[in-house]
């Protein structure tokens, strides 16, 4: 019997290659810069499976093309390029890669604050270019970590285990999300929940980790910008849109906050010119980018895909549902 045809917009690692080609049949899109969309809607036209990345956007154009699709599996937790309801009605299953990257992406984000709290690529800069001539007392003065407060907005996996991370340094802890954590979450993590407002006001990083939804496409304005302390800090390893950019670049012009720390802009690859300024640390989207982590990420889409070929359930399933009526 032919094996079932997968479309993988990015070579993947060797051990991903090795789970998926003991099943399936692979066309891998070779080149290091991003399919272009044309060939990916011709690519994908006889395909039963793509492995994407979250440059691909999976909506109803895509759909239309790949009569013959019953799964997408993106190498990513965060799913806002999938329409997973428009994949619902198709009959295809949507899969993410949620749990491997928490630790990985959780550094990254202290990474992120670190940096522009301690003026890390400013004092680079100044190696660099050799303008350091030696130390003087006041040089490049940054700001505390240890001892400050964290405002999480989202603690889910990563928000978690930016908390965890927050004890070693002495921090008090302040989370939002809709729903509140159970006790023993919030005992276990010193966590104190406080609604958006009161944790903006009240924080001396603001650290985001929500996904991109509805909801929190532009949950950080002018509104909830004017909110923060002007010595306080906005960190997003999440992603871009979560942030007005324009009102955040008004509100770094106006030393409303003291500096920001991005993984992730509202369009990638662009970044708004007002946000390349010395307090401002800008990350090409970087969260998850450990070879380890990313290779664990390309095993569980693979592992996700061989599931459904194999007349098993995916393990990463987003809509179940799916494979009920099946
Ligand atoms: P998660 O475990 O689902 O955590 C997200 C948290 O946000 C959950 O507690 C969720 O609540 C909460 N939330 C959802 N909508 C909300 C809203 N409207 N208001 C307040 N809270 C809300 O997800 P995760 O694995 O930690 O990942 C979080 C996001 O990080 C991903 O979606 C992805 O976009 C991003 N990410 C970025 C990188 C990077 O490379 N920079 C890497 C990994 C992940 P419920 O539990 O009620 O849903």
């Amino acid at each position: 019997m032919d094996k079932p045809k997968i479309l993988a917009t990015h070579p993947l690692f060797d051990l991903a290659r090795w789970i998926l080609e003991a099943h399936l049949d692979v066309d891998y899109w070779q080149d290091a810069a991003q399919i272009p969309r044309r060939e990916l809607l011709a690519r994908v036209r006889d395909k039963q499976g793509l492995i994407c990345l979250l440059t691909e956007q999976v909506n109803i154009e895509l759909l239309d093309a790949a009569p013959k699709l019953r799964i997408v599996a993106n190498v990513a937790v965060g799913y806002d390029n999938i329409d997973v309801a428009a994949c619902t009605r198709r009959g295809v299953v949507a899969t993410n890669t949620p749990g491997v990257l928490d630790e990985t992406t959780a550094d990254f984000a202290w990474t992120l604050m670190m940096a522009v709290a301690r003026r890390l690529v400013e004092g680079d800069q100044f190696v660099r270019t050799g303008q350091w001539k030696g130390w003087a007392l006041d040089q490049l003065c940054g700001t505390d970590v240890w001892g400050k407060t964290l405002g999480i907005v989202g603690l889910g996996r990563i928000g978690r285990a930016m908390a965890r991370r927050a004890a070693g340094f002495g921090m008090q802890v302040l989370y939002t999300d809709r729903s509140r954590a159970p006790e023993s979450v919030e005992r276990d993590l010193h966590a104190e929940y406080r609604d958006l407002n009161a944790l903006l006001a009240e924080s001396d990083f603001v650290s985001l980790h929500v996904p991109l939804t509805a909801e929190t496409r532009e949950l950080i304005s002018t509104p909830q910008l004017a909110r923060m302390k002007p010595t306080a800090f906005l960190i997003n390893a999440a992603r871009g849109p979560i942030v007005d950019e324009a009102a955040l670049v008004s509100a770094l012009e106006r030393g409303k906050i003291a500096g920001a720390a991005l993984d992730v802009y509202e369009q990638e690859p662009f970044i708004h010119p007002g946000l390349r300024r010395p307090n401002v640390v800008l990350a090409p989207h970087l969260g998850s980018a450990s070879l380890e982590t990313r290779t664990k990420m390309a095993c569980m889409a693979a592992e996700n895909v061989v599931a459904l070929f194999s007349g098993q359930r995916p393990p990463n399933a987003l809509n179940p549902d799916v494979l009920q009526k099946e």
